[in-house]
């Protein structure tokens, strides 16, 4: 078997860590920017870097969300199987994906 669930299980979980200390520092910096924006006379290039830091949190959001999607499905043992036609997915497509809750065919 190409997928060991074990082996991908521990991939997903570094990766979810990765994630979540890449969300905590972006918010840490979103937190401090209200200050800057007060103290600084360039308000827009904070205000900028804000949205920007907004657009990369919620992108950073939704990969950690299906990367724990799919650490709950290793868990309840439905990992590799297409949410929409139950078909087994592609070993190579979730090497390549490994949080793909989808086969080719319904992504
Ligand atoms: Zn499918």
């Amino acid at each position: 078997m190409a997928t060991d669930p074990t082996t991908v299980r521990t991939d997903l979980a570094s990766e979810r860590d990765d994630l979540e200390r890449r969300l905590a520092e972006l918010t840490a910096d979103g937190s401090a920017a209200p200050d800057f924006d007060e103290n600084f006379a360039d308000s827009a290039q904070v205000t900028a870097e804000q949205v920007e830091n907004a657009t990369l949190a919620a992108t950073l959001r939704d990969q950690l969300s299906d990367v724990e999607d799919a650490l709950a499905r290793i868990d309840a043992g439905t990992y590799g199987s297409c949410e929409v036609c139950g078909a087994a997915i592609a070993p190579a497509r979730l090497e390549a994906m490994p949080a793909t809750r989808f086969c080719i065919d319904h992504a």
